[in-house]
Parts: C-alpha cells; structure tokens; sequence
C-alpha cells in the first residue's frame, strides 16, 4: 500500500528485483504510481499500478480483488501506506486523531483482514511498516506516535491469531528516512550540513532489503517480531 512514494515505492521496486509481481497502490498519485511501474518494468520486472485509498473498506476490497486478477495470486501483503504530521498537544484535533488512525491502524486492520481471504492454504506474509517512534516516542507527535504503536501490538496480535495458517506477521520499524512526505514535512534534509553527518537520515532502499528479507522464506522462524531499523543505536 501506498507505493507511489517514498519507503513504499521501494519496496515494490525491490520486490520486484527478487521476482515478485507487485500491485503498486496510491490514493491520488497516479502519474508516480505509473512511474514505479514503468520503471519496475523496464528492469524486466512485473506491476501494475492500483488506485484506491486504504482507510476505506470498499477500495480495500477492490484492490485486492483487481490485483488477483491482473497478477493471479496473493503471497505478500506490506501495510506501508501511512501518514505523520505534527501535533503538539495544544495541536490535538478530531480531525488529527482520525487521520492518522483511519490510515495508520484501519487501513493496516482492513487490508490484512482482506488480504487473509486472498491468501492460499500454503499461507502468506504480512509486512508492516511502523516507525522507531512507538518506542523513542519523540515530543509534538503524540497521535503520530500512538498510531505506531498500535502497528505493533496489531503485527503481534495477528501474528499469534493467523500462526496457525501459515501466516506470518512482522514489523519493520524505521528511523528517520529521506522520502517526499518527510521532505515535505521538513524533517528531512539530505545533502546539507544538518542532514547525515551521524548517518541518521537513511534511504528508502535499505528498508524495502529488510522487507524483502521478511517477505522471504529466509526468515520463516521471524513472527510477530519488531525489528529497528535505525542505521544506528536507538
Ligand atoms: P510518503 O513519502 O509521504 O508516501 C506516502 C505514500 O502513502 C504515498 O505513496 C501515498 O500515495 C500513500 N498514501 C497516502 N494516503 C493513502 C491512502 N489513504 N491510501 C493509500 N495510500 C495512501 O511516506 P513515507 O515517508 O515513504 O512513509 C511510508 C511509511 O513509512 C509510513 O507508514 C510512515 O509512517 C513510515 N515511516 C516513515 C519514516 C520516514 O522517515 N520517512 C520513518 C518511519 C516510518 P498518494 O500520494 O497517492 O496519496
């Protein structure tokens, strides 16, 4: 979810680079979508771009559905699709808290719960992309944060609650990575004095390796595990 951009767009890049077809979904960008796609495709890779905006059940649906029928099948579902703005707690709003939590915890609930059904009896993998927030829990992103964190309780909860089918359920849990949304927040600077001179500010790519590597068989003993990834001590 949420592959027009970013952390996401990696990682259906690098999906597809190990051989997977990937269903590349947005809400508004197309134009990008269909960039990832050509890209993925000019590498010799298979994707096809999806429109549809995951806080709401009937695209959740429609996704899935036009996504079996353009790639057949179903192994691999990444819940990246997510949003994080400042809210101070003089900030806090309705409208804030529903945002981020109809994105960052419906859409995760609704599209695992729909991507199950998709799932053959040989099972599957879910791949969550939370955030070193739940744990480091920074000041002025409290709702932000509380959204994380229940990423993490929903990855453990649907990892002991799906075991017994063969599915697995992991979270990868980044620092601070260069992407659109954190440039257009003002949080990332690459390639200036205040950006990487620790090497905090890290790429999409080293992300989208760690969920290829919970995607894979290589780490069918990993479930319901939250995995930092931070390029450094947290
Ligand atoms: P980004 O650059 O802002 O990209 C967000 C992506 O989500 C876009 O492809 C956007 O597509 C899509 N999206 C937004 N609303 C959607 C909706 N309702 N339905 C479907 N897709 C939707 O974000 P990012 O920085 O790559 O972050 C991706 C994920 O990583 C998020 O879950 C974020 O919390 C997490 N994360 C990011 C960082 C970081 O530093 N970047 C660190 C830790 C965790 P459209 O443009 O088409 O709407």
């Amino acid at each position: 979810t949420g592959a027009s951009k970013g952390i996401g767009a990696a990682i259906a890049r690098t999906l597809a680079a190990h051989g997977a077809a990937v269903a590349v979904n947005y809400s508004s960008s197309r134009e990008a979508a269909e960039k990832v796609v050509a890209g993925i495709t000019a590498a010799g890779g298979k994707a096809f771009a999806v429109g549809g905006d995951v806080t709401k059940k009937a695209d959740i649906e429609a996704i899935f559905a036009k996504s079996k029928e353009v790639l057949g099948r179903l192994d691999i579902l990444v819940n990246n699709a997510g949003i994080y703005a400042p809210t101070p707690i003089g900030a806090i709003t309705e409208e804030a808290f529903h945002r981020h939590f109809n994105l960052n915890v419906l859409g995760v609930l609704l599209a695992s719960q729909e991507a199950v059904k998709y799932f053959s009896t040989e099972g599957g993998v879910i791949v969550n992309v939370s955030s070193v927030v739940a744990a480091f829990c920074p000041p002025g992103l409290s709702v932000y944060n509380a959204t994380k964190g229940a990423v993490d309780s929903i990855t453990r909860t649907f990892a002991r609650e799906l075991a017994g089918r063969n599915i697995r359920v992991n979270s990868v849990n980044p620092g601070l990575i260069a992407t659109e949304g954190t440039h257009a927040a003002g949080f990332a600077k690459p390639n200036t004095e205040e950006s990487s001179a620790l090497g905090l500010i890290g790429e999409p790519a080293a992300i989208a390796d760690i969920v290829a590597f919970l995607a894979s068989p290589d780490s069918r003993w990993i479930n319901g595990q939250v995995h930092y990834a931070t390029g450094d001590l947290l």
